[in-house]
């Protein structure tokens, strides 16, 4: 591709950014207004233009998604293979970095990456080496904090130790991992990019090296850097790598992480005092993504935010439709509707990939799969787990085995596992070496090594194994639990045996106190007790699909097992796309659907709770979720939800009254919150309040879940617990509050 070509069709300020010349840029501006499109042009530019060589390009970005997508695209505009150029994110790019150099690295070659699980084992088997009681000391809190010290380049004896007591404990637990991690060759992710940094500063005349050799850094998604992806950034440019970082402050959405959106600004000064004059911001003004509603509403809303760089962004489409506002009476309305809502597009010829549905929560992912399977609708979920997958889920599951069959040794496993019960590899591989030379499951053989232990006049006592201590006491409670629960599954319903075995397994409280280390862990478990609810197992009849007439139980873990790999779609099949909010950054579809746009839900309770600083990030998320959407936005909410196991009564989120009415077109007007009040105080008897008891004289006994209209003409709509969902004209219904 020639010059002008690449210049082509860019706007003024898009032209100056990708051609300017030497120096350091940052290029600071909204959503879709071409940052992305101009940094690898950029590239581009350089390569053709200046006569830059491929291989001093160094260009970083956050998701694989992304990178891959940076990489195509400068690909097609050079119309040669990038070779030699280094093109990724900034873990792929330290991962190559370390391997270039064992030695430097201090790491032996083939060394292994520790995903966030594995991570996780090992951190408890550290935990277990330095006996530490998990309860004191969960091992997911300290890979949280010691992830958190390294995202900010902090190495054990950089720590300051302040004001919390349990500091110094995490600094030895920071020093064992490390040793621990070194004796496996092993490294987290947070690891690769501090090491790399360290290796470079300890190895000047490498650090030289690289210097001299990326003449370009450019950095997509800049303010999204945390405090060593900058110092990495800041060291391989030293005095004459020229940095182009193209960002949004609006949309910075990972402080959580350690993102710091400062380093935009700090940019700005510390390039100051390198060799090049020219540091400059360039700004874009004009979005090309988004139909002026949505643009117009994306403006709205972040306007609400103090914390902000400041930028205009104007669009010269056309208006476009209005937004659509969607408020469904639960979660699986809202599914249902999301999902006719595309179905209709699709017949009108959209392809699946152009619509995505975006949600805060990764378990809101669940209601939603299910919608869509139940149209035969192929979806994909990206960056997270589907539901039946998540080790939580799985952690559940294997219990429920065990009530089926509990010589299923793999749900064994498991679940004795989880949550800790003083039950270690060494007592797990004298179990398995004893069950295997017995011919025995693993239950089978503990329990005859219980009641052998437990009749010490048995005279095959010398052939039991030596359980002792904490890891018998742990056995013991483990198989008690599992012949109380096979009792109890005998009688109760599936939902309330769920619900059971999670609090007396200790599972859910186990991930409850682990809430902080990673969100929505908890919240799944009892998501999957709203999914037994919903579950109807077939009959018991031979000519169904039941011909081996399963229990409840029995077809639930079935279906559990065909969901969790069958329905989405493969790679390559037209798929609409699921995903978080935070996992859409960067990208854009024709149609995007916002879910769940709930108080409580989006913005979380806890950035509610948190106050100011945690709503903004909250509201830069809510920005960058309504720009991802190219011709028509919509957004639902549902007014009862299923969380935690039971009916909550939801409210919109604020974002929806940020957003000026007139862009907004509601889809089943429903009553607002003010309405229902008034609603309330108007009929002869309001002492019917939303969320309360009714009773009907044919319907018997319910929750009053929404109302509309007034006086005379003033329906409920009621929830009976015999007879489901019924609206009720309320004055002539005979229904009374009690
Ligand atoms: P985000 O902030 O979401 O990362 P961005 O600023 O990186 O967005 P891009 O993804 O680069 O924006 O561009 C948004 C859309 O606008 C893309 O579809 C892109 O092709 C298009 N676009 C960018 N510049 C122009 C232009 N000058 N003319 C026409 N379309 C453009
Ligand atoms: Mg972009």
């Amino acid at each position: 591709m020639d010059l002008s070509q690449l210049l082509d069709g860019l706007n003024a300020s898009q032209r100056e950014a990708v051609a300017a010349p030497p120096g350091h840029y940052l290029v600071l501006a909204g959503a879709g207004s071409g940052k992305t499109s101009v940094l690898t042009r950029r590239i581009a530019y350089l390569c053709t233009a200046e006569g830059t060589w491929p291989h001093a390009i160094l260009a970083v970005t956050f998701t694989n998604k992304a990178a891959a997508e940076m990489r195509a695209r400068v690909e097609s505009l050079l119309a040669t293979p990038h070779r030699g150029m280094w093109v990724g994110t900034f873990h792929g790019l330290a991962n190559k970095m370390l391997r270039l150099h064992p030695k430097e690295s201090d790491l032996a070659p083939g060394f292994q990456i520790l995903d966030s699980d594995d991570q996780l084992r090992m951190f408890k088997r550290v935990h277990a080496e330095m006996k530490l009681d998990s309860e004191q000391f969960p091992p997911k809190n300290s890979m949280w904090l010691i992830n958190a010290w390294k995202d900010e380049g902090l190495r054990p004896h950089s720590i300051q130790v302040g004001a919390h007591p349990q500091e110094p404990m995490m600094i030895d637990i920071y020093k064992a991992y490390q040793a621990a991690c070194q004796r496996a060759n092993a490294v987290d992710f947070a690891e690769l990019l501090l090491r790399c940094q360290e290796m470079l500063l300890n190895y000047p005349a490498l650090l030289l090296h690289y210097q001299q050799r990326f003449t370009h850094l450019l950095v997509d998604e800049f303010q999204d850097t945390n405090a060593v992806q900058y110092a990495w950034v800041r060291l391989l440019a030293g005095e004459t790598g020229q940095a182009f970082a193209v960002g949004d402050d609006d949309q910075s959405i990972y402080s959580w992480r350690g993102a710091r959106v400062e380093n935009m600004q700090r940019f700005l000064q510390d390039f100051r005092a390198s060799k090049f004059s020219e540091i400059r911001t360039i700004r874009l003004e004009q979005n090309y993504r988004s139909t002026r509603n949505i643009l117009s509403a994306a403006n709205a809303v972040i306007a609400n935010n103090q914390a902000r760089m400041g930028k205009a962004l104007w669009s010269d489409a056309s208006e476009g439709r209005l937004i659509q506002l969607f408020a469904a009476h639960d979660e699986q309305e809202e599914a249902r509707f999301i999902v006719e809502r595309i179905a209709s597009s699709i017949d009108a010829g959209a392809k699946r990939s152009e619509h995505a549905i975006l949600y805060r929560s990764n378990m809101q992912s669940r209601v939603l799969e299910e919608a869509l399977m139940a149209k035969r609708m192929a979806y994909r979920v990206y960056g997270g787990l589907r539901f039946f997958e998540r080790a939580e889920i799985k952690d559940a599951l294997a219990y429920l085995r065990m009530l089926v069959n509990p010589n299923d040794d793999v749900s064994f496993e498991r679940a004795v596992a989880t949550p800790t019960r003083g039950v270690g590899e060494k007592t797990m591989d004298t179990l398995r070496a004893a069950a295997k030379g017995a011919s025995m499951s693993l239950w089978q053989l503990l329990l005859s090594q219980l009641a052998m232990q437990a009749d010490s006049d048995n005279a095959d006592v010398q052939q039991s194994i030596r359980l002792i201590g904490k890891a018998r006491t742990g056995l013991k409670t483990f198989s008690e639990l599992i012949i109380a629960l096979s009792e109890q599954a005998q009688h109760l319903e599936l939902a309330a045996l769920i619900e059971r075995m999670l609090e007396q397994s200790r599972l859910l409280a186990h991930y409850q106190r682990e809430e902080k280390a990673e969100e929505g862990r908890a919240e799944n478990l009892e998501e999957l007790v709203n999914v037994a609810r919903r579950f109807e197992p077939p009959p018991l009849d031979q000519d169904s699909d039941n011909p081996e007439l399963l229990t409840p139980l029995q077809s639930f873990l079935a279906y559990a097992a065909l969901e969790a790999g069958e329905h989405q779609s493969k790679p390559w099949e037209d798929a609409v796309q699921l995903m978080t909010l935070h996992a859409a950054k960067g990208l854009e579809f024709h149609h995007v659907f916002i879910s769940g746009v709930e108080e409580g839900l989006f913005p979380t309770q806890r950035a509610v709770d948190d106050g100011a600083t945690a709503l903004e990030e909250e509201r830069r998320l809510a920005y960058v979720g309504i720009t991802r959407a190219r011709q028509q936005l919509t957004l639902s909410y549902a007014e009862s939800r299923r969380r935690y196991g039971q009916m909550q009564f939801q409210r919109a989120s604020r974002f929806i009254s940020e957003i000026p009415s007139e862009l907004l077109e509601e889809l089943r007007p429903k009553r607002r919150a003010a309405g229902v009040q008034a609603a309330q105080t108007t009929h002869a008897s309001s002492q019917f309040k939303l969320g309360g008891a009714v009773r009907h004289p044919l319907f018997g006994d319910g929750v009053l879940i929404s109302a509309e209209g007034h006086g005379a003409y003033l329906r409920v709509e009621v929830r009976f617990a015999d007879v489901g969902i019924k609206w009720l004209q309320l004055a002539s219904s005979g229904l009374r509050a009690i």
